[in-house]
């Protein structure tokens, strides 16, 4: 693999404050017609000029009206200060600098008298140029928006960079000899947990629609066009394989970085919310947070019956052994679903004819599929994302066409091009890839379903508690059951991270995968308890066997009802200490699940999840609308709205950002806003409208100082006398960065309240990428480091006299609740679902266990002894329901 060349790129700052517009509209056809060169023009409302980027002064006019300077890489930068100034002769000028001078970005260049200026010059406007001839060219600024001195202002590369990134090739649909210019190329390691499967490379293709120019995806095993689903599923890429991602054209950079984001494992299956993952070295690897209530670390086997996998015949009493796809139990009797196979013709009845037949199936599909992306939510609407991806891509439908135009009917056409992508993902020999085989044939089924005028209306009708059996099943035949009769799912084939298993888990159904040939044998009708926490499936098992489950199910169902029904009271400890519990949400969906699951508010909401995957910024319209939404389902509880969050590992497409070395080290939260204050005013006044006053606050991320707060107030002061608003709001900060946990009290003097991102907080303090696979294990927020930075924000906290909460991941691992309570902690913030058994176990303790807990816990060397020491008390505290007992 080629190794990335190092582009020659130059971020230059804004030099001045103002507004800036485009060179059109400059008053001065020179620079209005880019006669000196490309760039933009700032509207000062500062009267300094500084430099834009490290350099020499090359060239000061004697009047001092105009600089240019030329920097390290050659790069010729002319500021000129107003249109007509040089009559002004000089007067109204002051230059603090001389010819040859080496300055450095954001030094003082040049003042000037703003009042004289705008009195005596035809304009202020001031162009910034990027010198004809000198090497460079423009390839992004940021125009019509208030700037501040040090903003991003434009992007140059030199020419032969810039004229890769512009160059347009035909795109090449398929994997080999695409040829692509290297305008941006990005090396990195996949972190994704099962590789490119359909739903990321569904979600690569669909990020990246709104984005021009050609995306490239190489591994060492050949190359991919990126806008094709197909083609990046059959480089068959797994977590920890190397690849790179190339770029060409106009949007070559934000591509790179959308692309990386996704491969980095940001957008992951169910981290939208950005929760984090524990991984496998953990003690709950893999696993939901510990649910000390309920669940039993290792259900005992509930039957003894033979438990070999393979020949096992399924007579009674015989128990078949599967690979769990969703966790659960479910008594219920043996329903065969039968596989039909579609017949289809080879021989069309012309072109024409097969290619509008072939169009008018694929769109009743997409309407089809459209509608259930409505009313999917999670990962459910993902799988409904990538078959909607998979009918559009240009490797299926291109192949499908050229079959039509051969002769062939529309239905063989679709059938041929879906089997040679099967065929394409089955000689990868990867399990994981081969289940990728399912969503091609799902998507074959359902257009040869459409071609025979087959509506989909029809939902299979099951009896009561029906255990499904059957070969294989496909996303499409699953939803097209009657989930209220579906007890769970057996299948012989199949693998754990197909699409299927991945929606039995998102309808709570459970479910095993690889039974083998055995399943066969059951029979319609038969009484079957299938343990998909021990994976094991036990055929007519004996009355009382089943009876015993059934009273186990009954008792765990009867616990979960009551913690749900408690959860909806106020949450005290059981010596009195008042704890609030509140939900992480990050999107509609999610308010409900918090109200429904006795959520006493919303302690983070990620405004940046509300409003991911648009082209354009949402307005401020919109955005009010949307948090109106999300207070009102909340049902007048509190809601805190934090401000965007984006840059580092959560990079947008209406936001173009600089390209940077260290993105989670760079324009990231707050810093991003400051960056871009336009938006962050528009939020402020979104947020500030919304009624009633005092139901939502703002929380900041990523702050490091004091003066990032003080800004951020005065903007909220000047947006409430905007929106006419005399009640003040409460503004909180997240502590997420050493510095803020460190500088609490003085951070305290400005803020109403603290949340603690553990996520960010742990990935800081320990200097481990919270999105590194090889780290994963070791990024625990339990480590001794991070709590050591919590108790000092808490004594900081309670010497001022502020509510904490923690909001990070560890707020949703109930083993962590004693250890942050203990460390004066008044609030969590957790996802929804964890709610009611958080409320069951923080009911359950006491402040003098929690107090000693904490203590005990600062005193650690590791976080895995932390640990220990919490999952030890988790244990004493609960009496987890065994389905074996
Ligand atoms: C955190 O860092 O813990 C946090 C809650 O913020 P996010 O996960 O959205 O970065
Ligand atoms: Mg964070």
């Amino acid at each position: 693999m080629r190794a990335a060349e190092p582009p020659c790129r130059l971020i230059l700052l804004a030099p001045l404050s103002g507004w800036s517009t485009p060179l059109d509209e400059v008053p001065d056809p020179v620079f209005a017609a880019r006669m000196l060169g490309g760039g933009l023009a700032v509207d000062p409302t500062g009267s300094t000029l500084h430099a834009p980027c490290d350099g020499e002064i090359i060239a000061l006019a004697a009047s001092s009206h105009a600089v240019t300077l030329r920097s390290d890489a050659g790069a010729e930068i002319l500021m000129h200060i107003g249109i007509d100034t040089v009559g002004l002769a000089g007067q109204g000028f002051d230059a603090h600098v001389s010819m040859g001078q080496k300055v450095v970005a954001g030094q003082r260049l040049i003042t000037f008298d703003l009042d004289l200026i705008a009195r005596r010059a035809k304009s202020l406007v001031t162009p910034i140029l990027v010198m004809e001839g000198c090497g460079f060219t423009l390839v992004r600024s940021f125009e019509n928006c208030e700037i501040a001195v040090g903003d991003v202002l434009m992007e140059i590369a030199s020419s032969g960079e810039a004229a890769k990134g512009s160059n347009r090739e035909t795109p090449d649909s398929g994997n080999q000899g695409s040829q692509i210019h290297k305008g941006e190329v990005r090396r990195l390691r996949v972190a994704l947990e099962h590789g490119i499967h359909a739903r990321p490379a569904a979600r690569i293709v669909g990020a990246l629609k709104t984005l021009a120019g050609e995306v490239s995806l190489v591994s060492q095993d050949g190359i991919a066009n990126a806008r094709s689903t197909v083609a990046l599923m059959k480089l068959g890429v797994r977590k920890g394989d190397e690849v790179e991602v190339r770029a060409a054209g106009r949007d070559a950079h934000v591509a790179v970085s959308v692309v990386a984001a996704f491969l980095a494992g940001t957008h992951e299956d169910g981290g939208g919310s950005g929760e984090v993952r524990r991984a496998s070295a953990a003690p709950n690897a893999g696993q939901p947070p510990v649910q000390i209530s309920v669940e039993s670390a290792a259900p005992p086997a509930l039957v003894q019956a033979t438990k070999t996998r393979a020949a096992v015949s399924a007579r009674a009493g015989a128990a078949l052994q599967g690979v769990i796809a969703s966790r659960g139990v479910a008594v219920g009797q043996a329903v065969r679903l039968a596989a039909r196979e579609i017949e289809v013709t080879r021989l069309g009845a012309g072109a024409a004819h097969e290619t509008l037949r072939l169009d008018r199936a694929r769109a009743e599909v997409r309407s089809r599929l459209a509608a259930a992306r409505t009313s999917a939510a999670g990962a459910a609407r993902e799988i409904v994302e990538a078959h909607l991806e998979l009918l559009d891509d240009p490797e299926l439908t291109d192949g499908a066409l050229a079959l039509v135009a051969d002769g062939a009917s529309a239905a063989y056409a679709w059938r041929q091009a879906i089997r040679a992508g099967v065929e394409g993902l089955r000689t990868l020999g990867d399990p994981r890839m081969a289940e990728r085989v399912d969503d091609l044939l799902d998507l074959e089924r359902q257009v040869l379903l459409a071609l025979n005028g087959d509506t989909g209306a029809s939902v299979a009708k099951l009896p009561p508690e029906a255990i499904l059996l059957a070969e294989e099943l496909l996303p499409s035949q699953l939803v097209a059951l009657d989930a209220g009769r579906l007890a769970g799912i057996c299948l012989a084939g199949g693998g754990p991270t197909s699409h299927v298993a991945i929606l039995a888990g998102a309808m709570g159904i459970p479910a095993l995968v690889a039974l083998g040939p055995a399943l066969r044998d059951i029979s319609d009708g038969m009484p079957l308890l299938l343990d998909a926490d021990a994976g094991m499936l036990h055929v007519d098992p004996g009355a009382d066997c089943l009876a015993a489950a059934r009273r186990q199910l009954e008792l765990r169902a009867a616990r979960l009802t009551a913690e749900r029904e408690a959860a909806r009271e106020d949450c005290h400890t059981a010596d009195g200490r008042r704890i609030e519990v509140f939900a992480n949400i990050g999107s509609l969906a999610e308010a409900q699940a918090a109200a429904r699951n006795g959520a006493e508010g919303c302690g983070l909401l990620r405004t940046e999840f509300l409003f991911l995957e648009r082209e354009t910024a949402p307005s401020e319209a919109e955005q009010h609308a949307e948090y109106q939404r999300l207070a009102e389902a909340l049902a007048g509880k509190p809601l805190t709205i934090r401000t965007l969050d984006i840059g580092g590992d959560k990079p947008i497409a209406y936001l173009p950002m600089p390209a940077e070395e260290n993105p989670a080290l760079g324009l990231r939260g707050v810093r991003t806003s400051l960056w871009r204050p336009d938006l962050l005013r528009q939020q402020l006044r979104a947020i500030l409208g919304v009624q009633p006053y005092g139901q939502c606050r703002v929380l900041l991320p990523m702050i490091t100082d004091v003066a990032e707060i003080r800004s951020v107030r005065a903007m909220i002061e000047e947006a409430r006398g905007q929106i006419g608003r005399r009640e003040q709001i409460e503004v909180g900060v997240m502590i997420e960065t050493p510095a803020s946990a460190l500088m609490a009290e003085s951070i305290a003097g400005e803020a109403d309240f603290f949340s603690i991102g553990t996520n960010d907080l742990t990935q800081y303090t320990l200097a481990m990428d919270r999105g590194h696979p090889e780290l994963a294990a070791r990024l625990d927020a339990l480590h001794p480091a991070v709590l050591r930075l919590i108790a000092r924000t808490a004594e900081s906290a309670q010497a001022r006299k502020r509510r904490i909460a923690v909001c990070g991941g560890l707020a949703s691992e109930p083993v962590a609740a004693p250890i942050l309570i203990g460390l004066g902690v008044h609030e969590l913030s957790a996802v929804p679902s964890v709610i009611p058994p958080l409320k069951a176990l923080i009911r359950g303790l006491t402040m003098k266990d929690c107090i000693r807990i904490a203590r005990q816990a600062l005193q650690q060397d590791s976080a895995e002894a932390v640990r220990k020491l919490a999952v030890g008390l988790a244990d004493r505290q609960s009496a987890p329901v065994s389905l074996g007992g």
